[in-house]
């Protein structure tokens, strides 16, 4: 692994999405620049207002006219985080981009951190929590459950305790940029992209204002959303089930069969009909699970993610556009459509 020359001009972009947070905004803002000055950083911030119903986006602004190398987005609506990183993703000029939530709940001491590994060579450096204690009991069994399931039908594995506070490489941005599909787990494209990776623990703080935004059933829906997105086993679940039953009827088949000719008829058309419904009920579903898996390839072609993304080329220069003049491609496609 190659680490980065220092004396490149390097330029940190920090995406923050901001969603009802008045109340952090204004420690936020002149705590990140502080930072940035004090590390002796060249920096952007970008702050993506989500679609926020309070003063958010008036202290924002009013932040603006102290420091100029503040860009601030507002969506049209409550997109939701993973759009408003999305949205922060698509301004950020930056060779290094750091994600942070607005909440105070990530602390901005840890981004030197990030910055001295992504120094070392390292292209993703995210974040882990050492302590999960500011979430409740419930929702940290959830979150374990959750884990556990998504790594055993999913072929993309996901760390848990990493979330959005981390640190990427330009063509690491550029790769999620290229990823443009509308239900957007973030925690499964971060791991889809690959690249060189490395963990950095930090302590969670807990949150001083206002709630989070994800109510429990907020988060089963992203539970759910993440397993479609990141896997076909539950396709594939009628095609076994439809397996069993088809393998059943069979079974049974041969057992009234040999015990009607053993015993003689005791219901007279008892066994030609259940055994009849059930073989035709096992093909329905068998069928429908072969539907399932075709459907399943169709939904990952729809996706239309990039087939691979090139990490790094040596002996040959890197095609002219890798990833941005394509992103531009499949913006301009996107609009058009
Ligand atoms: N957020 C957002 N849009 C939303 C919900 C949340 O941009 O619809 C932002 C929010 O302002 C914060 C971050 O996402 O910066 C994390 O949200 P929250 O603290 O509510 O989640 P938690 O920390 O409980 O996971
Ligand atoms: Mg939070």
């Amino acid at each position: 692994m190659m680490s980065r020359d220092p004396r490149e001009p390097t330029l940190i972009s920090i995406v923050v999405p901001v969603f009802n947070e008045e109340a952090s905004v204004d420690t936020l803002i002149p705590r990140l620049f502080g930072l940035l000055e004090t590390e002796g950083l060249t920096g952007e911030v970008i702050c993506v207002d989500d679609g926020s119903r309070d003063g958010s986006w008036d202290r924002l602004v009013a932040w603006r006219t102290r420091y100029p190398a503040l860009t601030l987005v507002s969506l049209s609506r409550n997109f939701g985080k993973e759009i408003a990183i999305a949205a922060g993703l698509d301004i950020a000029e930056g060779n290094a981009v750091v994600l942070m939530d607005s909440d105070l709940q990530h602390p901005p001491e840890v981004i030197p951190e990030f910055l001295a590994k992504w120094r070392e060579g390292f292209d993703i450096v995210y974040g882990v929590r050492r302590n999960r204690n500011s979430d409740g009991v419930l929702r940290r069994t959830f979150t374990r459950t959750f884990y556990r399931l998504f790594n055993k039908v999913s072929n993309t594995p996901i760390t848990p305790d990493a979330g959005d506070f981390r640190l990427m490489d330009r063509k690491v941005v550029e790769a999620i940029r290229r990823m443009r599909e509308r239900a957007r787990f973030m925690k499964g494209i971060y791991s889809w992209v690959g690249f060189k990776n490395v963990a950095v623990e930090f302590d969670v703080v807990e949150r001083k204002h206002g709630t989070s935004s994800f109510s429990p059933t907020r988060l089963f829906t992203l539970a759910f959303d993440g397993i479609l997105s990141f896997s076909t086993v539950p396709l594939r679940f009628a095609m076994y089930a439809g397996a069993l039953i088809a393998l059943a009827s069979i079974a049974m088949g041969t057992y009234y069969m040999v015990r009607t000719l053993i015993f003689g008829i005791d219901v007279p058309g008892f066994a030609s009909l259940i055994v009849s419904t059930l073989a035709l009920s096992g093909f329905t579903m068998l069928q429908l699970g072969l539907m399932g898996l075709y459907l399943g390839r169709i939904y990952d072609e729809v996706k239309a993610r990039p087939l691979y993304l090139v990490r790094e080329i040596i002996g040959k220069p890197a095609p002219e556009s890798t990833a941005s003049a394509r992103v531009k491609d499949m913006s301009d496609a996107s609009h058009s459509a």
